[in-house]
């Protein structure tokens, strides 16, 4: 009997930051999973803190949640036969060291901490997960919270653009500087 399951996956900041979401997608893919949903966020900790709010006992709860709002992430609905179990073994251990060959961790994790992949590690806390960041009524806020990002991005851009804009005239400047100022001395030794 098939036993098709959901389960959120999410592509961590360690991850996206080196342009690594294509090619873990890709392994999604070519091991059966159906990428059902997928958004790119980035969440404030606040956020990260209540997803996360079974480690909040642990040592590394605050990190961890400094962590996963540090910078963009993909978050995502991951569809297969017993999708939660695949994925945990598609995504290897917890610490990269400890990962089996061939799985996402291995491949890309640096550190137990920048592990690269989250995945849902029971049926039940999938239903949890992917209703996190998916239930529609949830949906504005992590809009909102892309949106932001996307703005902050959009600027970035056009501040980079415009100081390359003001280098080249400055450039331009300089160069008119010199023009003119070999102009005048051959004028004087045309004179001479
Ligand atoms: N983590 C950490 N230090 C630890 C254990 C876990 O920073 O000693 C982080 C790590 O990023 C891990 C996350 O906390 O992915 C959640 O821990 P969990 O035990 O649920 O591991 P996972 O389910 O992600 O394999
Ligand atoms: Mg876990």
């Amino acid at each position: 009997m098939s036993n098709i399951e959901q389960t959120l996956s999410i592509i961590k900041p360690d991850a996206v930051e080196r342009n690594l979401e294509g090619e873990i997608k890709e392994m999604f893919k070519s091991n059966g999973f159906q990428i059902l949903k997928e958004k790119k966020i980035q969440i404030e900790k606040s956020e990260a803190e209540k997803f996360y709010k079974v480690h909040e006992t642990k040592p590394f709860y605050n990190d961890l949640c400094e962590y996963l709002s540090s910078g963009p992430i993909v978050v995502m609905v991951l569809q297969k036969e017993n999708a939660v179990k695949g994925n945990r073994e598609l995504m290897g251990a917890t610490n990269p060291k400890d990962a089996e060959e061939g799985t996402i961790r291995k491949k890309y994790g640096i550190s137990i901490d920048k592990n690269s992949v989250h995945g849902s590690d029971s049926v039940d806390n999938a239903k949890i997960e992917i209703d996190f960041f998916f239930k529609p009524e949830y949906k504005n806020r992590f809009d909102q919270i892309s949106y932001e990002y996307r703005k902050k991005r959009r600027t970035h851009f056009k501040e980079k653009e415009a100081a390359q804009k003001a280098n080249s005239e400055r450039k331009k400047a300089i160069i008119e500087e010199i023009k003119n100022h070999i102009d005048k001395n051959q004028n004087i030794l045309f004179w001479w």
